[in-house]
């Protein structure tokens, strides 16, 4: 009789069910005990896989899609890649309506998992033809059979993090979850997971992470959308210039904002400290959580659960960058991040 080979069937089974860890000596002079949803976990390095393969199935699922069908979004950050590779095993095709801004690195990285990339001038005002927004609905108007993402208004973007993430973190803490601690792009992953967790236990604790320059904290305490609130920063994937409806601000309590400085160097001191190798916003949510020690946010009691949402190796010319971090002004010559410099 032949054995069974222990094989998954593709790549996209391995979405999802992503390790918690504990962390240990960066969260050491923190009050409480602190977990983190560790996303690069996933074949595509980020928690974007999750939405990418729920989106296509559920459209899959309504017949929506067939199969030479095309997939549309506008995006050159994780959940291009995502969608990118999820098209690839599916057999569908996927176009990527991407800013002229977009790294030649990450095009390149798209282009290689069979995407189709169009570049798209950044200088240009959202509702210009030749902006990536309206050449997305362009070509989803033109292409049949096609679906446009639309993950900032997209509800399925909460519900893939209802489902998935949410019901993950409760079976990990068995129940024990007080606080979860996620960055707001689209606030899919904050308010899927949130909207789960708040359903078995409505008292734990719910807190956003937010950039200053975005409007997102704002919002949520005033209701109201404030233009002066926008500038630009460099954390990519965290806050926003305008209100996205996959995010649901009745499921959060709170947001913290963080500064592009204090997170590019959490980042690296998490993966100094803890030998966990995340991106930009890893660092912004670490950063957060000592922020919000500080407000008094947790007891010894607490058990924190932060989103890591995807891995360094996509910040190589940024974060993990020396040069980068010189230029933008974020070594200070009189403290310890020189030392730190010539270590390297
Ligand atoms: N971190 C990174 C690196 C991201 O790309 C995103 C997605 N924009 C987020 C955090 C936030 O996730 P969400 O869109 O689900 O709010």
């Amino acid at each position: 009789m032949k054995k069974k080979i222990n094989a998954y069937s593709s790549i996209l089974d391995l979405i999802g069910s992503t390790p918690l860890v504990h962390l240990n000596r960066i969260a050491e002079p923190l009050t409480g005990n602190f977990y983190a949803k560790l996303e690069a976990f996933n074949p595509g390095h980020s928690a974007k896989d999750r939405i990418a393969s729920y989106i296509i199935e559920e459209a899959e699922r309504k017949g929506i899609l067939k199969p030479d069908s095309t997939i549309i979004e506008t995006t050159s950050g994780n959940t291009g890649f995502s969608l990118a590779m999820v098209s690839i095993v599916k057999g569908y095709d996927c176009i990527l309506a991407v800013s002229s801004k977009s790294s030649p690195d990450k095009i390149d990285m798209l282009r290689s998992m069979g995407a189709k990339v169009y570049v798209c001038p950044a200088h240009v005002s959202a509702d210009d033809p030749r902006s990536y927004y309206e050449v997305a609905k362009r070509l989803h108007s033109e292409i049949d059979n096609s679906i446009y993402i639309n993950q900032y208004f997209n509800e399925l973007n909460i519900e893939a993090h209802y489902k998935t993430t949410g019901p993950e973190i409760w079976e990990q803490t068995n129940g024990q979850i007080t606080h979860l601690v996620a960055c707001n792009g689209t606030g899919g992953t904050i308010s899927g997971t949130a909207r789960y967790l708040k359903e078995k236990n409505p008292d734990i604790r719910v807190l956003g992470v937010d950039a200053y320059g975005s409007v997102l904290q704002k919002f949520h305490e005033t209701g109201e959308f404030d233009r002066n609130e926008i500038y630009p920063y460099r954390i990519e994937g965290l806050g926003k210039n305008l209100i996205p409806s996959a995010t649901d601000f009745n499921t959060i309590d709170k947001y913290v904002k963080v500064t592009d400085s204090e997170s590019a160097h959490m980042a690296r001191k998490v993966a100094k400290t803890e030998g966990i190798f995340g991106g930009y916003t890893t660092g912004a949510a670490v950063q957060a959580l000592y922020q919000l020690d500080m407000e008094g946010e947790f007891t010894e009691e607490s058990n924190v659960v932060v989103i890591f949402p995807d891995h360094g190796s996509r910040y190589m010319s940024k974060v993990y960058s020396n040069e980068w971090m010189e230029n933008q002004g974020f070594f200070d010559h009189k403290n310890t991040d020189v030392a730190e410099k010539i270590e390297y």
